[in-house]
C-alpha cells in the first residue's frame, strides 16, 4: 500500500503533551475546558517550543507533510507565547512540515471591535487562518451558552468575522457544533454567513457533531446550505469518540459515537477531512499525530470500509485543497513531488490490521529517518 503523505488540518499541538501535568478529572469537554485553563500557570515560550516541536517531530517520523494548528489567542498573554513558539518552529520545519496557525477564541470575543481588530492583524502578521468557536460548548445552541452560541447576536458576530477576513483578506476556519443539541447549528448560521458576506476565502468548520442529531430533514437542509457556500468539513473521530457523550459521573456507557453525517456530506458534495484534533492534553488523553491511526479509527467509528472508496482523499487532497498547499499537493500524480509512505500491507485489512511502525517515508523522491523522539524529551 502506498499513500500520499498525509496532511492534518486540525490539529491543537500549543496544548499537546500537557495531559499528566493538568488532567481532566471527569473526561468531559467541560472538564477539559477548566483543566485547560488550569495549564496556562505552566506556559512559557521554551515550554510550548519544546511540546509542539516535540509533536511536530512526530507528525513528521509518521509521514505528514503539513498541518494545521489552532493556537489559543483568548487571551493575550497566552496568545504571545502560542503564537511566537509558532512562528519560530514554523520556520524551523519549513520544507519539512508545513504549518499554519488558526486564532482560537470563543464568539463572544468579537464583541469587542477593538481586540477583534488586533487580532486579525496579529494573525495577518504570522500569515495566518482566523478562527472561532462557534456553539461549541456542551451547551452550544441553548441560551446557556453565552460564549459562544452568543444567543440573537450569532449572524452579527459572524459578519463581524467575515468582514475582517476580507478586509484582512484571510482564511477561515472555525469550531462548530461540538455537542448532541440538535438545537445547535453553528454549521448553518455559518453557511448562511458566508453567503451573506459574498466571502471568498476559504472556509473550514470542524466537528460539527450535533449534525448527526438533526432529522434527516433538517441535517439535508444544513448540508445543502454547506455546499452553497463552499464550506469544508473536518471530522475528528477519535478525540469526539472520546470527549462526547461522556457521563460526568463515569457511570453510563456512551451511546452516541460524535461522529459527524461524513458520508452524507460527501455524497453531497461538500469535501470532507479527518484530522488528529487533540493530542495527549486535557481533550483527549492519548494521541500521536498519527494520520493512519486517525484513518484507521475513522473507518471503524464512522463505517468508512463498505466501500473505502474516495476516502484516502480526506487525508491529503482534501486538507491540502482547503490550505490551499498548491495544485498537486496532497496527491501521487506526474509532476508532484515524491512525497509519499509506504506500508508493509497489499490491501486495507492488511494495512489496519498492524501498527505500520515500520513504515517507509519518502521526501522529495528520499527515505527520511522515522524514529520518534523519547517521552524524556518532555520532562
Ligand atoms: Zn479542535
Amino acid at each position: 500500500m502506498c499513500l500520499p503523505t498525509f496532511v492534518d488540518i486540525h490539529t491543537h499541538i500549543d496544548k499537546a503533551h500537557t495531559c499528566e501535568r493538568s488532567r481532566n478529572l471527569n473526561g468531559t469537554l467541560a472538564g477539559a475546558d477548566a483543566a485547560c485553563a488550569n495549564d496556562f500557570q505552566h506556559w512559557t515560550l521554551e515550554d510550548a517550543k519544546r511540546r509542539m516541536g516535540f509533536a511536530i517531530q512526530c507528525a513528521y517520523a509518521y509521514g505528514t507533510s503539513a498541518m494545521r494548528t489552532h493556537l489559543m489567542s483568548g487571551e493575550e498573554r497566552q496568545s504571545k507565547i502560542a503564537w511566537e513558539a509558532f512562528g519560530k518552529l514554523r520556520e524551523e520545519w519549513r520544507g519539512k512540515v508545513e504549518l499554519q496557525g488558526v486564532s482560537l477564541s470563543v464568539l463572544s470575543f468579537f464583541r469587542d471591535e477593538t481586540k477583534a481588530r488586533a487580532l486579525a492583524r496579529m494573525v495577518k502578521s504570522y500569515g495566518g487562518i482566523l478562527g472561532a468557536a462557534v456553539s461549541c460548548s456542551d451547551a452550544g445552541g441553548t441560551p446557556l451558552d453565552v460564549h459562544t452560541t452568543c444567543g440573537a447576536d450569532m449572524p452579527k458576530l459572524l459578519d463581524v468575522i467575515f468582514s475582517l477576513a476580507k478586509e484582512y483578506n484571510l482564511d477561515v476556519d472555525f469550531h462548530c457544533d461540538e455537542n448532541g443539541n440538535e438545537s445547535s447549528k453553528g454549521l448553518l448560521h455559518i453557511s448562511e454567513a458566508v453567503i451573506r458576506n459574498n466571502f471568498k476565502g476559504s472556509v473550514v468548520c470542524g466537528h460539527c457533531c450535533s449534525l448527526a442529531v438533526q432529522p434527516n430533514e433538517q441535517a439535508k437542509r444544513i448540508i445543502d446550505a454547506a455546499r452553497e457556500a463552499g464550506v469544508t468539513v473536518v471530522s475528528l473521530p477519535i478525540v469526539n469518540q472520546w470527549l462526547q457523550n461522556r457521563d460526568p459521573t463515569n457511570e453510563a456507557t456512551p451511546t452516541r459515537r460524535g461522529v459527524t453525517r461524513v458520508k452524507e456530506l460527501a455524497r453531497a458534495g461538500v469535501p470532507v477531512c479527518l484530522s488528529s484534533d487533540n493530542t495527549r492534553d486535557q481533550f483527549f488523553q492519548y494521541g500521536d499525530c498519527d494520520m493512519l491511526e486517525v484513518f484507521r479509527s475513522s473507518v471503524c467509528i464512522a463505517h468508512l470500509d463498505r466501500p473505502f472508496g474516495s476516502w484516502p482523499l480526506a487525508l491529503a487532497a482534501n486538507p491540502s485543497r482547503a490550505m490551499r498547499l498548491g495544485e498537486k499537493s496532497g496527491m501521487i500524480a506526474p509532476g508532484a513531488k515524491a512525497n509519499f509512505v509506504l506500508f508493509r500491507a497489499r490491501n486495507y485489512s492488511e494495512l489496519f490490521s498492524r501498527s505500520q511502525h515500520d513504515r517507509v517515508v519518502i521526501r522529495d523522491g528520499v527515505r527520511i529517518a522515522t524514529a520518534l523522539p523519547d517521552y524524556e524529551e518532555l520532562d
